[in-house]
Parts: C-alpha cells; structure tokens; sequence
C-alpha cells in the first residue's frame, strides 16, 4: 500500500541503512509522526551537522572543525606502539576492551584489487610515512582475518624498513570475523596472543 510522499522518501533513506530492513525503517518514519516539531527539527540538524565531521588526515578517526579527539588525546601518550585497523568500530571495540593503549591508525578497508581499492585508496603511503616519521617501533596488525585482510596485512609489512617489529592479532578470533561483534575478552586474548607476521 502506498504511503504519502514524505513518509515515502523518510522510509527509503532509513532502508537504505545497513541492517536495516523496510519494515524496520517504516516503524522508524511512523514513529517520526509522534514526535513534538522541535524535536523533529533538533533530529533534522543534527543530520545536518553531520557533515562538518570528516576523516582525520592523520590517523583516520573522526574529526570535527579540524580537531581530532583521537589524535588530541594521544598527544599525551608517548607510545612506541601503533594499532591498525580497518574500521572506526574496530577501533572502538579495541579501545573499549582496555587491554591496549598506544596510538590507532584507521585504514578504512581492506586492498581488494576487484573491486578498485588499492594502496592509495587506503592511504597506505601516509600510514608507512607517519610510522617512520613517528618513529614507531612495533606495529600491531588487528585487521580481520579474511583472504583481503591477510593480504592487506602483508602489503603493509613488506613497506614496513625490517626493524619495525611487526604483530598480527587473531589468535581466538573466528576466520572472517569481525572485531566490530566479539566481546571485550576475546579482543583482550587475541591483544595479548598477538603473534609476529
Ligand atoms: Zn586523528
């Protein structure tokens, strides 16, 4: 059956998140007609806020009006140790875990000649320059374990110079899954069970 227009358009944009089914997503739009008008134009422009929050250049976090609450907060923590990871969840789920405390850097993906993400797409150049520039001397690989996060994880330790000592976590972790759904413990063994690659 059809719904009025606006309704229409709000359902779409909420289907068109993952996870995120059309039954779910005109639940979500019919509760919208509930809300007070303030409320709705505080959701509006939060949506519109949105945009002002950017990939930090840096290490790949969020970043909003050019500061980065990731790299702020890391100022003050020296560390010789840097995580990678492929995603911000990951991140989020490594640092909730408390089992790890130097720096992160985000790639956002993994290489998948397929499907046209290369090195540059991950900005793989910028993440060996900051090592080196840094001087990291331990890199921690928590890429998920699949056939492209295996071969992301070599292409960065091949432009790794040989005296950066280099880790991969995994160890408990199901092949393919993804950091983003274990639990905190599992994410501490795998920290602690890390392996050199
Ligand atoms: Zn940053």
């Amino acid at each position: 059956m059809k719904m009025p227009e606006q309704l229409e358009e709000i359902i779409k944009h909420f289907s068109s998140f993952q996870g995120i089914g059309e039954k779910t997503a005109t639940r979500f739009a019919l509760s919208l007609l509930n809300w007070e008008k303030s409320r709705i134009a505080n959701f509006a422009e939060a949506i519109q806020n949105i945009s002002s929050v950017v990939k930090c250049p840096k290490c790949g976090f969020l970043a909003s009006d050019n500061e980065c609450l990731l790299c702020e907060e890391s100022k003050h923590r020296y560390t010789h140790q840097i995580c990678i990871v492929e995603s911000i969840t990951d991140c989020l789920a490594i640092q909730k875990s408390h089992t790890y405390s130097g720096h992160f850097h985000i790639i956002h993906g993994v290489l998948n000649p397929l499907m046209g993400i290369g090195p540059n797409e991950l900005g793989i150049h910028a993440l060996i320059k900051r090592i080196s520039d840094q001087s990291y001397s331990e890199v921690i690989l928590a890429i998920n374990s699949t056939v492209e996060g295996d071969a992301t994880c070599s292409y960065i330790r091949d432009q790794l110079p040989q005296a950066v000592k280099v880790e991969r976590i995994g160890f408990g972790l199901p092949m393919g899954g993804s950091l983003e759904y274990v639990d905190a413990l599992t994410i501490t063994k795998a920290m602690e069970n890390r392996k050199q690659f």
